[in-house]
């Protein structure tokens, strides 16, 4: 094109490119849902941008906010076109020729190696999978700041801008074309592409439409001769025929034949699932709905979810849900980032996704949504920000979530205590229940301890979902409660210890007597563990001791205070002896069965493994 300004793709764009161009990926499925995505989402901006200015939407078919998927068999062309907010020539160059989003290159690295495209959408990089099926891709776009733009690129490294001067004037939105690849004709189906809505987009909130091809009847003269002008005309006139003309009857004058029209047909229900009735949603609906929601298309199902409604003072619909994997990054970036992962609507309108006053940091790891009518529509998302509401919708929010969570337990046939009782419930979908809390566990325990750390008003909550290994777990997860369950008559303390690894502590000195005398001891293994101990100090009115520190009590025993006293002398040589090691003391101990002596810290001090964390500073 003459007016062309050449622009070269960023480095790893290319490279991203050039992976995608040359994948053996058998699921090229994916680049519509990706494009459909793009298009909800830039269909979101402009709703929400004219919540504060209605004139932004525009004006007949500009206003119109939906989604259109056209076929062009002859050009082997596929376009989704979209009346969203639209691209300037500067966001072209920006959004579609650079990544902005961190963390891309650890999923370049990766999929170099696995090949596996499914979660290209939450890496901030879902459109170039349009090259999965196209070899040339026009992007035509009309933002309401600027001109007409046309973005091309046959993925050589390069691609061009100009000024559109050829394509009839979009209004404003984007359209996106498709020249498909040979091999990747059954997207000219129109078939394969309804089911690939109906399979990946179905929740989208805005109309998808398909101009579809119909057939319909239509009467056409049964014989060319015979046929005169008045005949071709409308039905209207039939009866006016009958009576002019006897021969009717005999020799039919038009016969009916098939003719192919097209029409827009609608591919989605467009009623937000959040707002139906929970009893009428489907399981699968969930899982669908969970996967188009967290832009996480692999095979496994969220591990729970909640859908209710909050009454009273503060009215909203929530969807909550417990995502099968933690992403790779979850705690590398804990401290650094804000955002929750929950959407935020008001009254249908999509506000935003990066709204940190709806979730605390711990629970970042669920997906989800929240639909408030209670929360102003028109103000800014500062102003929203501010919303005294938000604090009421937190607090539910959190109980809600952490109900969700003890569910997965509760439903876990391995989590039971009582195996006869397990026995008689059995029920069928038992298998698919059994084991997820440990696997919630594996992918979000430190989530709950973290949880435990910060959330000083729902820590006992927080620490019924609590799970550790023990002396006495056999190898398996065991919680306070059932720790409690198994106490000695007499015991009052929860005993713990905390180092490097299990097999490490089971050696340990600390234990001997311990274990001899048939206590239980908790073994945590995790660096946040001893942060974690600093702040749960008691449960259902037990107290936390670690056991190699100072004031282990295991029970009266009246003999102490006669070793005590015959062995003064010797403590107190030793401690003389040891005073230029920093030995606070040394004293007379029932904790020991073999082992002759050891270190213990004090009560108050660092215990000797938040030492060693300290030292290797791994938190
Ligand atoms: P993501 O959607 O995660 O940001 P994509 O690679 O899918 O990543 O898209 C990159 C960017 O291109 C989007 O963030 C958006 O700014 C822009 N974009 C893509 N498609 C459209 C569209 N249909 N309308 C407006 N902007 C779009
Ligand atoms: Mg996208």
């Amino acid at each position: 094109r003459a007016n062309a300004e050449k622009f070269e793709f960023q480095a790893e764009v290319s490279r991203l490119m050039d992976i995608i161009i040359n994948s053996l990926y058998s699921n090229k499925d994916i680049f519509l849902r990706e494009l459909i995505s793009n298009a909800s989402d830039a269909l979101d901006k402009i709703r929400f941008l004219s919540l504060t200015d209605k004139e932004i939407l525009g004006e007949g078919d500009t206003a119109k906010l939906d989604i259109q998927i056209k076929l062009d068999k002859e050009k082997k062309i596929l376009s989704i076109r979209d009346r969203g907010i639209g691209m300037t020539k500067d966001d072209l160059i920006k959004n579609l020729g650079t990544i902005a989003k961190s963390g891309t290159s650890a999923f370049v690295e990766k999929m170099q190696t696995s090949g596996d495209l499914n979660l290209i959408g939450q890496f901030g990089v879902g459109f170039y999978s349009v090259y999965l099926v196209a070899d040339y891709v026009e992007v035509i776009s009309k933002h309401n700041d600027d001109k007409q733009y046309v973005w091309e690129s046959k993925a050589d490294g390069a691609f061009a801008i100009s000024e559109d001067v050829w394509n009839e004037p979009l209004g404003r939105g984007t359209e996106i074309r498709l020249h498909l690849r040979e091999e990747a004709g059954e997207y000219l189906e129109e078939a394969k592409l309804k089911e690939l809505v109906k399979r990946y987009s179905e929740f989208i909130n805005f109309p998808i439409y398909l101009w579809a091809s119909k057939e319909v009847d239509v009467e056409v003269p049964a014989d060319e001769d015979e046929s005169s002008d008045e005949e071709e005309t409308s039905d209207s006139s039939s009866s006016e025929e009958e009576v002019e003309d006897e021969d009717a009857e005999k020799k039919p004058k038009s016969k009916t034949v098939k003719e192919t029209t097209y029409e827009w047909e609608l591919l989605n229900d467009v009623k937000a699932i959040w707002l139906r009735n929970p009893k009428e949603v489907t399981e699968e609906e969930y899982t669908k709905f969970y996967q188009s929601l967290a832009k996480d298309f692999s095979e496994e199902k969220p591990l729970s979810w909640s859908h209710f409604t909050a009454e009273g003072d503060v009215e909203f619909k929530a969807v909550l849900f417990v995502p099968p994997k933690a992403p790779q990054d979850l705690y590398e970036s804990y401290y650094n980032t804000k955002k929750s992962n929950l959407k935020l609507y008001v009254r249908r309108v999509f506000i935003s996704e990066e709204f940190d006053e709806l979730l605390p940091k711990y629970l970042n790891f669920l997906k989800g949504l929240v639909d408030s009518d209670t929360l102003p529509l028109n103000v800014s998302r500062e102003m929203l920000q501010q919303h005294s509401s938000l604090k009421t919708i937190k607090k539910k929010l959190i109980r809600k979530a952490l109900d969700m969570i003890r569910k997965i337990a509760d439903e876990d046939p391995d989590e039971s205590n009582d195996k006869d009782k397990k026995d008689v419930e059995k029920s069928s979908d038992d298998d698919e229940k059994k084991g997820q809390y440990a696997k919630f566990w594996n992918e979000f325990g430190k989530s709950i301890k973290l949880g435990i750390i910060e959330d000083a008003s729902n820590r006992n909550r927080l620490a019924k979902l609590l799970r550790f290994e023990s002396t006495k777990s056999g190898g398996k997860l065991a919680s306070l409660d059932q720790y409690i369950s198994r106490m000695k008559p007499g015991q009052k303390d929860i005993f713990y210890i905390t180092g490097n690894s299990k097999e490490q502590l089971e050696k340990s000195p600390f234990l001997e007597r311990l274990t001899k005398k048939n206590y239980e001891v908790i073994f945590f293994t995790d660096p946040v563990d001893e942060y974690l101990m600093q702040y749960l100090m008691d449960y259902e009115d037990k107290k936390f001791q670690n056991v190699s520190k100072e004031g282990l009590k295991l029970g009266k025993d009246s003999k102490d205070k006669d070793l005590k006293e015959s062995f003064k002398d010797l403590t107190k040589w030793w401690k003389s002896a040891l005073a230029s090691e920093n030995v606070d003391d040394v004293k007379i101990s029932n904790r020991l069965a073999d082992t002759p002596c050891v270190v213990v810290t004090s009560k108050y001090g660092w215990s000797a493994n938040m030492e060693r964390i300290m030292q290797s500073q791994t938190l």
